[in-house]
């Protein structure tokens, strides 16, 4: 996979198959944000694509804004849904994460809050179509 990158996927085994295609150019530092509807495939896509890296508790952080993993990577997964507003993101230490190098962040709704981003990320956009289908959109900013 090159990005920008799009790919039209018919049911969850291709989205499955796409999360590990895309776990090929994940490295350290990287912010990877994820846009797209409620059950457009975002908290699906990330548990596939840590599983890669062997990582088995991913789970929606929604209501704890951040959850903490650790595998063959280190991985900080934000959902932004719940933040009213940008000093909460602040009040969790947003900038601590930011600044570990050493780790992976992917945010689910980053769009919500594009002011706390990193100009340098990569994102997803999700898109539903007929019944399982989803079409992705990888697309890097540097
Ligand atoms: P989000 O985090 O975007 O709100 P979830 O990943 O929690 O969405 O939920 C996506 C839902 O859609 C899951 O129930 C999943 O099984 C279902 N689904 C159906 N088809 C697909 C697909 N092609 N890719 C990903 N998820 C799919
Ligand atoms: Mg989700």
């Amino acid at each position: 996979m090159v990005l920008p990158f799009t790919k039209t996927v018919n049911n969850e085994d291709e989205t499955a198959q796409l999360a590990v295609d895309f776990a090929k150019l994940v490295n350290n530092g990287q912010v990877i944000i994820l846009i797209g509807n409620l059950g457009a495939g975002k908290t699906f896509f990330i548990k596939k694509l840590l599983a890669s890296f062997g990582i088995r508790n991913v789970n929606s952080p929604s209501f704890a804004i951040v959850n903490e993993y650790e595998g063959k990577i280190k991985a900080y997964h934000f959902d932004f849904y719940r933040l009213n507003k940008i000093e909460e993101l602040y009040d969790i230490g947003w900038e601590d994460y930011l600044n570990d190098t050493e780790a992976v962040l992917l945010v689910e709704w980053g769009d919500l809050l594009r002011e706390a981003l990193p100009v340098k990320k990569i994102e997803i956009s999700i898109s539903f179509m007929d019944g399982t289908k989803r079409r992705f959109d990888f697309k890097e900013y540097e």
